[in-house]
């Protein structure tokens, strides 16, 4: 610890959060230190959740000091926490003066599902998600996006265990690609929070040159937003696919898997009534994905203020799922879940208290 450089010259602390096993190996290196204290600083940031240096006692008295004067381990503060009637809980996050997320927590039997989020608001602009009405603020970093893991984890009592993540809060991950690859590596590492590949599912609208990066550097889960069979309905729906259409999508999509010991790729479908829940639509999807090892996943569609479309009927999400179960597909249908406090898929925006008032602000832009 002679001589020890400083991280920056930017005065502001280092927050070690974010930094998954290399990146922190890296840092000690580059203090002067041993590269093996990246694993003792991540066993008491991410499995012991101490943010306090000084109870780190493995570490020598001055590592301690010199931690505690250049780094900090800053979580995004709650500013709401909510609870359901389904046992659902929602924490609203405060990430810096102007920002905030949104992180929920879905209790299932046997295991218990963190949804989080990557970016603030969304540049996507899907059609029937209600963070596309906010626009696109800014990328989440590393510590943002862990430190909702971080943060639930703490929040939660002992008993409801996050046992799954996924990607599927606010944001497009793939578009934020090195935060969310940093993050999903600390989510999965043995001295961070330990959860199987199986475990971490990343979503995305189908970002294909990213798909095909992500497949060489990891391992996560993949589930794609389909949404709709053909690329006319697509390109309303889900306007990127303008640019990656359905077939590169699923090609991308067989290319991710293909690697040894991936399993299936998830299809996520929203069921929009009259929209893309027709028999005709669901015999299409069920051609479309004969040769692409998946599953779909039906998301009966949660409404938001303004949204112009209406939830199939459970008879049509029934016959849809139905369909595509004769044609050999395992299909699910997502339960709604966290309705009383906005916290399903597609209403998440980071608000507090203003619903009335961003009712009334997007009435008058329509
Ligand atoms: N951008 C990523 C992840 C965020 S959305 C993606 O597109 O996959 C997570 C899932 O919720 C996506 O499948 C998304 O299409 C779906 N979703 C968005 N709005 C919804 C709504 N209003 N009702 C139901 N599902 C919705």
């Amino acid at each position: 610890m002679k001589s020890v450089p400083a991280p920056d010259n930017s005065g502001e602390k280092t927050n070690l959060l974010g930094l998954d096993r290399q990146a922190m190996e890296d840092y000690f290196r580059s203090i002067g230190d041993k590269p093996f204290r990246a694993v003792q600083l991540l066993q008491w940031i991410h499995q012991r959740g101490i943010a306090d240096f000084d109870r780190m006692s493995n570490l020598s008295k001055s590592l301690r000091a010199y931690l505690s004067e250049h780094c900090e381990i800053r979580p995004p503060s709650v500013i709401l926490a909510q609870q359901a009637g389904d046992g659902v809980r929602k924490w609203v996050l405060q990430v810096d003066a102007n920002n905030r997320i949104e992180t929920v927590f879905i209790p299932e039997e046997g295991r218990g599902t963190l949804c989080i989020s990557s970016q603030v608001g969304c540049a996507l602009d899907c059609s029937f998600c209600s963070t596309a009405r906010q626009g696109f603020n800014r990328n989440l970093s590393a510590d943002e996006i862990i430190g909702q893991l971080w943060v639930a984890q703490r929040e939660l009592s002992e008993e409801r265990r996050i046992t799954n993540v996924v990607l599927m809060g606010m944001g497009e991950p793939l578009l934020n690609f090195a935060n969310v690859v940093a993050a999903t590596q600390l989510m999965m590492d043995d001295f961070a929070y330990g959860l199987s590949k199986r475990r971490v599912t990343l979503s995305t609208s189908g970002i294909v040159p990213a798909l095909d990066r992500l497949a060489e550097v990891s391992d996560v889960s993949l589930a794609v937003s389909l949404h709709a069979p053909d690329d006319a309905l697509r390109n309303e729906l889900v306007p990127i696919n303008q640019k990656y259409p359905i077939k590169e999508l699923l090609a991308a999509c067989k290319r991710y898997i293909g690697k040894e010991g991936r399993r299936k790729v998830t299809i996520e479908y929203v069921l929009l009534e009259g929209v893309n829940d027709s028999p005709a639509q669901a015999r299409a999807l069920a051609k479309l994905l004969a040769n692409v090892p998946s599953k779909v996943n039906l998301i009966p569609f949660n409404p938001f203020p303004v949204s112009r479309y209406r939830r199939s009927s459970p008879e049509s999400i029934a016959r849809f799922s139905e369909i595509l179960q004769s044609a050999g597909l395992i299909t699910t249908t997502r339960k709604t879940r966290g309705v009383g406090i906005d916290a399903a898929c597609g209403q998440l925006v980071g608000r507090v208290n203003d619903k009335s008032r961003r009712h009334i602000r997007l009435q008058a832009q329509l």
